[in-house]
């Protein structure tokens, strides 16, 4: 049979020993007679679930105390309201502005949502030129006083990823969008105010929305902001205020489990390297395909390419289908295809799509 390999930008490919797992515990949890999904979230079982996801969490990313970590319902795109409804408030002058730099498809849709809530800067854009970077930050024109500045770390779409958080001056409370790289690098939390991101990538099933706020910044939410999403009230009740997505919670937790079995994220980080190095070599053999992004800004997760010859795109993929590499299609604003190599990717599936780019290009 062949083997398959899910290249899909999200709901992603989990790791098989998870999936395993899960399916085993399915229908009787640690001889509980219940499944996860049966259990109240105020359980001890699904407690004990819940306290180990949040401890594991804050190992692998070494999420310093004076960090709450949150697991929440809405997704990234619910976090663009939820993010301002609870920020604005650090503001110096209201109404608020919030600054951002726009390096893609997902920053953008964090500005119009924003621009609901608050006045939006854009302090600095690489839409001009095709979104192929990130604008130098000596060049962001940052507001005194604005209530943070929000970042997309790795732009899913356009392939676009930070190699480390910007250097601006102190005091800049940085809210980033880590969607879709989290867990693949290791990061130094304290650079950031606020981490955001949706779990159907690195992390687990849709439905689950991870934050990690920093706690000084807790307190400020609009008056509009929904209790289930005011931070504030979801840290104080340890994110059991309203039902948290429990089932997400718990394949999360297996996720979590199964990095640090894989040698936590600095190990992946490693693996990672390797694989986005064989990759892009492959793409950039010769001008068969062609990856737009300057590569000192490529990501290592989230890699869109394009045929020189648009005309093959449906016998590439066709191609690519039959030799079980699923879900290549690029994202429906851009064309052309994409191969998302989150941490569940194992070398070999990398290995098999560049032996077929190799096969399809003729050489
Ligand atoms: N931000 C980034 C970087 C994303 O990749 C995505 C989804 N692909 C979103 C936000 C939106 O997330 P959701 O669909 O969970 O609302």
């Amino acid at each position: 049979m062949t083997h398959i390999y899910n290249f899909s930008a999200g709901p992603a490919v989990l790791p098989k020993e998870v999936l395993a797992q899960a399916a085993f515990e399915m229908q009787d949890w640690h001889g509980s007679g219940m499944s996860v999904m049966e259990m109240s979230h105020r359980g001890p079982e699904f407690i004990s679930i819940y306290k180990q996801a949040v401890a594991d969490l804050r190992e692998l990313l070494a999420v310093p105390d004076n960090y709450k970590i949150l697991f929440l319902q809405g997704g990234g795109l619910g976090e663009n309201a939820i993010i301002p409804m609870n920020l604005a408030g650090l503001a110096a002058q209201q109404p608020a502005t919030v600054d951002f730099v726009h390096t893609g498809s997902w920053s953008g849709k964090s500005i119009q949502e924003a621009a609901k809530y608050a006045n939006v800067n854009v302090a600095a854009s690489s839409k001009a030129a095709h979104f192929a970077g990130v604008p130098p930050v000596s060049e962001w024109k940052l507001t005194p006083g604005a209530a943070y500045l929000h970042i997309c770390t790795n732009e899913t779409i356009d392939g676009v990823e930070f190699q480390q958080a910007p250097n601006v001056p102190a005091g800049t409370t940085i809210v980033a969008d880590m969607s879709s790289h989290i867990l693949s690098r290791v990061i130094d939390v304290s650079q950031y105010g606020v981490i955001f991101g949706g779990a159907q990538k690195n992390i687990g099933p849709a439905g689950l929305t991870l934050v990690i706020v920093r706690e000084d910044l807790l307190g400020k939410a609009l008056p509009i902001c929904p209790s289930a999403f005011d931070w504030t009230i979801v840290a104080e009740h340890e994110s059991m205020y309203n039902t948290p997505p429990t089932y997400g919670i718990y394949i999360a937790g297996l996720v979590f489990q199964w990095l640090k079995r894989q040698g936590g994220v600095a190990a992946m980080e490693q693996r990672n390297i390797e694989k986005a190095a064989l990759l892009y070599a492959a793409l950039d053999a010769d001008d068969f395909y062609q990856n737009r992004v300057e590569p000192a800004y490529r990501s290592r997760m989230t890699i869109p390419f394009y045929l020189r010859d648009e005309s093959l795109n449906d016998a590439f993929l066709a191609g690519a289908k039959q030799r079980g590499l699923l879900q290549l299609k690029g994202h429906k604003s851009v064309g052309g295809m994409r191969a998302s190599i989150y941490n569940a990717m194992p070398i070999e599936g990398v290995q098999a799509l560049v032996n077929y780019l190799n096969e399809f290009a003729g050489r």
